[in-house]
């Protein structure tokens, strides 16, 4: 008898160490961007690019800590967007570009591959971490998109503070305002000198199409599946320097800059907003995964590689799939990324060559 007990413990006691092994062998992974653009070597000094390494490792270190712990993918990009928004060295949060006006209008979206629910803020002026607000859209609201004053006055019902706009100041940007200034009359004086309609058709308004890849781009997102096999993205911007009459690009547009989808795939996009949302990028890309049955890879470099090049599109995208495999395709000179699958280090990456 007492042996028999002994087995049925021994028994019991391996089923129950197969099966922590089986769950902690569950693929769990992260990917997060800090945007795309003409980031050249000659462009960032070895100082700027170590300070760009060093945060993007601490920002998916964040959501991996979340993802291994067996927390929720949702959490967990947002712990990692949470540190890039934190950070003046990207176009959210803290180091949101300037519009025209010189104020900083942010936009997010998050998404829940689970439950398919999603949330976004655009326009907003005074939130801190505009993610954190577009997830309490989608949780603790009906709706999918608030925007302006409107998602402001939410805020303050959902227990958020209002910062000032000075919050996001930084110098850089400041900068990158007063430069693109001066190029979009320079753009306009010429064309207008070879079109004597031209200005009339554009009614004087200075057009943002006629800058460098430079002033569009800093983005900052995140894709993760976590234990349970939840897949999440979330993505968080300024948008573009000098943009003006409320414009909104395709961040917190949902199936454009971010998309997830349980058992498919989970994207989060940086680039030219006007195409992404044209091309309804994150969306198109999650479709070939899930009708035509194509790997991440392919279907992410399709999308990015072919079919937006074609239509000029720039930029590019993180995107995972159901079993923690990770595609970062971009079509620009380099994109802020780092990656970290279960049991492994991050992977820290600017250029196609690291
Ligand atoms: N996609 C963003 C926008 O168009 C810009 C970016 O990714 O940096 O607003």
């Amino acid at each position: 008898m007492k042996n028999k007990s002994t087995l049925l413990a021994l028994i019991l006691a391996a089923a129950a160490s197969t099966n922590s092994v089986w769950a902690d062998e569950k693929p769990f992974s992260i990917a997060i961007h800090g945007g795309a653009g003409t980031i050249t070597k000659a462009k960032l000094t070895p100082q700027q690019q170590q300070a760009y390494r060093d945060k993007l490792t601490e920002a998916v270190n964040a959501g991996y800590k979340v993802l291994e712990k067996g927390g929720d993918s949702v959490v967990a990009i947002q712990a990692a967007i949470n540190v890039m928004e934190n950070s003046p060295l990207f176009n959210a949060g803290v180091g949101a570009v300037y519009t025209y006006d010189g104020a900083h209008e942010m936009d997010a979206s998050i998404m829940d591959g689970k439950t398919m629910n999603a949330g976004a803020v655009s326009g907003v002026k005074h939130i801190k971490n505009p993610i954190n607000l577009a997830d309490a859209v989608m949780n603790q609201s009906p709706h999918v998109m608030l925007s302006g004053a409107g998602a402001e006055e939410f805020a303050l019902t959902q227990g958020f503070t209002l910062v000032p706009a000075n919050h996001f100041d930084t110098e850089s940007r400041y900068k990158q305002l007063q430069d693109a200034k001066v190029k979009l009359r320079k753009a306009e004086s010429e064309l207008k000198a070879k079109s004597p309609d031209y200005q009339a058709s554009l009614n004087g308004v200075p057009q943002i199409d006629y800058l460098d890849l430079d002033y569009k781009f800093g983005t900052v997102g995140a894709v993760a599946l976590d234990k349970k096999g939840n897949l999440a993205a979330g993505t968080s911007t300024g948008g573009m320097t000098a943009k003006r009459f409320g414009r909104i690009g395709d961040s917190p547009v949902i199936g454009a800059g971010t998309y997830a989808e349980n058992g498919v795939c989970a994207v989060s996009a940086t680039g030219h907003g006007e195409y992404f949302i044209r091309y309804h990028v994150a969306g198109d890309i999650c479709a070939k995964v899930k009708y035509q049955q194509k790997s991440i890879i392919q279907a992410a470099d399709e999308v990015i590689n072919q079919r937006l090049i074609t239509a000029g599109g720039t930029g590019g995208v993180i995107a995972i799939d159901q079993r923690g495999n990770i595609a970062t395709p971009f079509n620009t000179e380099g994109m802020y990324r780092a990656t970290r699958k279960n049991g492994e280090p991050a992977d820290v990456m600017i250029w196609r060559g690291r």
